[in-house]
């Protein structure tokens, strides 16, 4: 597959160069007319499953993603992507998630694969859905049944402060000094605001992701580091590729750039695994590091299923809206939740932190691995990463005596709130996005793990 490897970065930079800043952003709007959108509000505004879910006919294989974030600068992100697919049925449209981003139409691209070279097939039309999110390629023939296309596109993004999608946290270093870093949080429906997707779990695909940083700070992903190159004309900036990834959801894809410091360690079969942290408080995540992969490797043999990626990675954000996300090879976690200071924390944030390190590792197999087909099933997910924690943090610190506590904590909680009027079934009909994120409550995680746990009773 061949991409231009200039895709308008350098001419802006060279104009910053000269003293002229690139553009501050004002407002991040997409470039199409709002079109007449397909889905039709209930009486709560929402619109149904149906009509927010992607059409069936393409099915994405593999996507390339190249990101420049000025996590220094005005914080605009230069943005290209190339997903590959195969259409399931004949189309002449290609549809996809995406949300806040500005693209060039000019740059949009379709190639079809078939045969010996790649054939260019033309758009007709490009058109935005802003109800269901919706970016449609209208093309000039219809897309054959079997075959493989391939999507490019050159886009504009921001990180923005409202811990979603691809986003800016801050922190202050010990000479008071303001310092930024990027961050991911896509769980259910924001990487589309990162770059364009299939923007629905069971649409799984590899990722080949590609960070552009400044020299002093440092970038993650999923996968472990594969190349570091110069970007082209531009002086301290480096261009870091990462192995491809796994077949994923598009929700577990993460990135991260940041200067942050890192205590490296092994688990199970020689996993690296590392916990990263503000310099300056990379020391009170040593016990994070010691339990975290200690967990990881237990649950290695008590799955009696290997750590499916090459690494772990474990970073302390500052400002994060959950307070952990397990992204696959790549979790973050709210900092408060998980430093820990053995002469100044209580026992309670011990056990605290044990609960989320736990919740989220489980996660990469149940949820990561074997992933719901929808939303509706997420207590499934949640349900069995909240039993299973106890299980691992019991492993890790028996004194905590967490898999006696789990009948209080988790039990007694779901009954209590089940008792209340703004109670609901644990599998719930959701489609739109703001229905998505509604379901992420309390009844998912503790009724769903009393579920887990009647059902492991019965087998
Ligand atoms: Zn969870």
């Amino acid at each position: 597959m061949s991409y231009n490897e200039d895709f308008h970065i350098i001419p802006l930079l060279r104009d910053k160069a000269n003293g002229v800043d690139i553009q501050p952003f004002t407002s991040v709007e997409t470039p199409f007319s709002a079109g007449e959108s397909a889905g039709v509000p209930n009486s709560s505004g929402a619109i149904s499953e149906a009509a927010t879910r992607l059409p069936l006919s393409l099915k994405p294989l593999h996507y390339l993603i190249r990101l420049q974030p000025f996590v220094n600068g005005n914080f605009s992100v230069f943005g290209y992507m190339e997903v590959e697919m195969e259409a399931l049925e004949p189309t002449s449209n290609i549809t996809l998630h995406m949300l806040d981003i500005i693209t060039k139409n000019n740059t949009v691209k379709v190639l079809h694969s078939g045969g010996v070279e790649q054939r260019q097939v033309g758009i007709k039309r490009h058109h935005y859905d802003p109800v269901r999110q919706f970016y449609v390629a209208h093309m000039d023939e219809e897309l054959i049944k079997g075959e493989r296309y391939t999507l490019q596109m050159e886009f504009l993004g921001y990180l923005n402060d409202q811990l979603r999608g691809f986003y800016r946290s801050t922190y202050r270093d010990d000479d008071g000094t303001t310092k930024y870093l990027a961050v991911t949080h896509f769980q259910p429906t924001h990487a589309r605001r990162a770059f364009p997707c299939f923007d629905e779990p069971a649409l799984k695909a590899t990722f080949e992701v590609h960070l552009a940083r400044e020299t002093w700070m440092t970038s993650l992903s999923n996968m472990p580091l594969a190349e570091t190159r110069p970007v082209e004309g531009q002086e301290g900036w480096v261009w870091d590729r990462f192995e491809r990834s796994v077949p994923m959801s598009t929700y577990l894809v993460a990135f991260v750039v940041s200067d942050f410091s890192y205590i490296p360690s092994t688990s199970g079969k020689d996993t690296l695994f590392r916990m990263w942290a503000q310099p300056s408080a990379i020391r009170h995540a040593e016990y994070v590091s010691e339990v975290g992969s200690k967990i990881l490797a237990f649950y290695e043999s008590y799955f009696n299923v290997s750590y499916p990626l090459p690494k772990m990675d474990m970073v302390a954000v500052p400002d994060i809206a959950v307070r952990g996300m397990e992204n696959w090879g790549l979790i973050t976690m709210i900092d408060r939740s998980i430093l820990y200071d053995p002469d100044v924390d209580s026992a309670n944030h011990k056990d605290t932190l044990l609960e989320v390190v736990a919740h989220e590792l489980a996660h990469q197999w149940f949820g990561n691995l074997v992933t719901p087909r929808w939303w509706d099933d997420l207590w499934l997910n949640e349900g069995f990463a909240t039993f299973v924690a106890y299980i691992g943090s019991t492993y890790a610190e028996p004194s905590l005596k967490k898999m006696e506590k789990f009948t209080i904590e988790r039990l007694h909680k779901a009954f209590e709130i089940d008792s209340l009027e703004t109670s609901h079934q644990i599998s719930v009909p959701v489609g739109d996005p703001s229905e998505i994120s509604e379901i992420f409550d309390r009844i998912e995680y503790n009724k769903g793990s009393q579920e887990v746990v009647s059902f492991c009773m019965l087998v």
